[in-house]
């Protein structure tokens, strides 16, 4: 077999040996108006075919285009191009004395290939990486450029997206003033008794992290805006060393903790841009459901803790607030995301993926789009009321199926 192009991870192989690089909007709009199937790869970090043309496809690759960030002071927006990566959008938006709400656990990624998945942080009050998106620009299968903004009937379907519409060659982001963060980590808190509703309000973002060896989490990592009152975390000890939410590996690769205040693009993500993010060598899966859910959902989870804890690395459990995008796995609904890094072995892991899915479908559990699931087509498709809504506005926008794959027709069915 040959080596072939494969995701950050490593765990899937794209169905072509070559990304296309063009190097101007211009060559872009031709290689995609002469082009059968065309898929664009953001940063690779997905674990699964989302981002896959299938034989004899394009995937496109946006990094040979200017990486083009315009920060539009007045109007406290910021301009980026779909190729961008989060850390350099950030460290570009902070000098200019602005901020994004959120961010994930990661700078690495891509914007639009974030959006794309509904990607997020964490808060009870923070929706996800979509939520500050403004305006969309897309390069459709037959080369024209189209504009879609907040107002637009369409845009509600147009920012996650899962690459279904077009090639984002830019998004329009809304900015707030740039803000300090400090970010405190906590030891033990065991599951009984504990008050989820109480905890996840605790900050401005709250992750809490569970090997499930034992009902209870071993960290918790509170990142709290210095510029609200704060009351402390009264339900455990402070951690005493730095710690990685990954057992084993360097704390260095680690944003700042012990409470230090910071610029909050070096705070509100776990890891650091210079180092690799999480543990490199694994898998992931995230499922999404109603925050007043929490803790019936980590019961059940708690109830198979022996079935999950043999190929976990680390299980981090956040919040999202309801957003409004369609096929965001937040829509309509104040959302806790129950995450797992598995270890690297699909087959040890595929089982107990399917074993958690069958735990928290009476919870109305999401996939998360970028990650491993299992979870059949005809049960997504209940799971997302608009739906049929996106399968319409990709019909209108892209009626000969251009951006369609494997992925996306198993989603919208046909
Ligand atoms: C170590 C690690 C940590 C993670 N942490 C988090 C986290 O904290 N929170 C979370 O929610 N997720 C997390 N993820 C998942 C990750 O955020 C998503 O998989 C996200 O989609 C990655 O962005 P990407 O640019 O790598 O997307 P890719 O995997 O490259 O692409 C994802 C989708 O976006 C489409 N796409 C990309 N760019 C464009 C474009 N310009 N135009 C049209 N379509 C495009 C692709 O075709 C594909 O369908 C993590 C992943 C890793 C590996």
């Amino acid at each position: 077999m040959g080596e072939g192009l494969r995701n950050w991870a490593g765990n899937v192989t794209y169905s072509v040996a070559e990304l296309e690089r063009p190097g101007s909007l211009g060559a872009l709009r031709e290689l995609v108006a002469r082009s059968r199937r065309v898929r664009v790869l953001g940063s690779g970090h997905s674990f699964n075919l989302i981002a896959d043309p299938g034989d004899g496809g394009v995937l496109l690759s946006l990094t040979a285009l200017p990486p083009s960030v315009e920060v539009d002071t007045a109007a406290r927006t910021v301009r980026v191009a779909g190729g961008v990566r989060y850390a350099e959008l950030a460290r570009a938006v902070h000098e200019r004395g602005f901020a994004l709400p959120n961010m994930a656990s990661l700078p690495h990624i891509s914007v639009a290939g974030s959006v794309a998945t509904g990607t997020h942080g964490s808060g009870n009050a923070n929706g996800s990486l979509a939520s500050p998106v403004r305006e969309v620009e897309l390069v459709l299968a037959d080369g024209s450029a189209l504009t879609v903004g907040r107002g637009d009937p369409r845009f509600d379907g147009a920012v996650t997206s899962l690459g279904a519409l077009g090639v984002v060659t830019a998004l329009t982001l809304d900015l707030e003033p740039a803000f300090e963060v400090a970010q405190h980590v906590f030891g033990r808190l065991p599951l009984a008794g504990l008050d989820f509703e109480a905890v996840s309000a605790s900050a401005y973002s709250v992750s809490m992290f569970t090997d499930w060896r034992q009902p209870g989490f071993v960290h918790t990592w509170v990142k709290r805006r210095t510029d609200a009152a704060w009351d402390g975390f009264p339900w455990a000890e402070p951690a005493a060393v730095a710690v990685h939410p990954v057992p084993g590996m360097p704390a260095v690769n680690c944003t700042q903790q012990f409470g230090v205040p910071g610029p909050w693009h070096e705070r509100l993500p776990h890891f650091r841009p210079e180092f690799t993010p999480s543990s490199g060598s694994e898998i992931q899966s995230e499922y999404l459901l109603p925050r007043s859910y929490a803790a019936d959902a980590l019961a059940a989870l708690d109830a198979v803790r022996d079935t999950i804890a043999p190929v976990l690395q680390i299980c981090e459990v956040r919040t999202v607030a309801a957003d409004r995008q369609w096929l965001s796995p937040a829509y309509g609904r104040d959302t806790v995301a129950l995450h797992f890094t598995w270890v690297d072995d699909a087959q040890a892991v595929l089982p107990v993926v399917r074993r958690i899915e069958e735990a928290l479908a009476p919870f109305g559990a999401r996939p998360h789009w970028g990650k491993v699931f299992a979870v059949p087509a005809g049960a997504l498709r209940s799971l997302y009321p608009r739906l049929g809504e996106f399968a319409a506005l990709a019909g209108e926008l892209d009626p000969e199926g251009t951006f369609r794959n494997a992925f996306v027709d198993e989603v919208l069915g046909g």
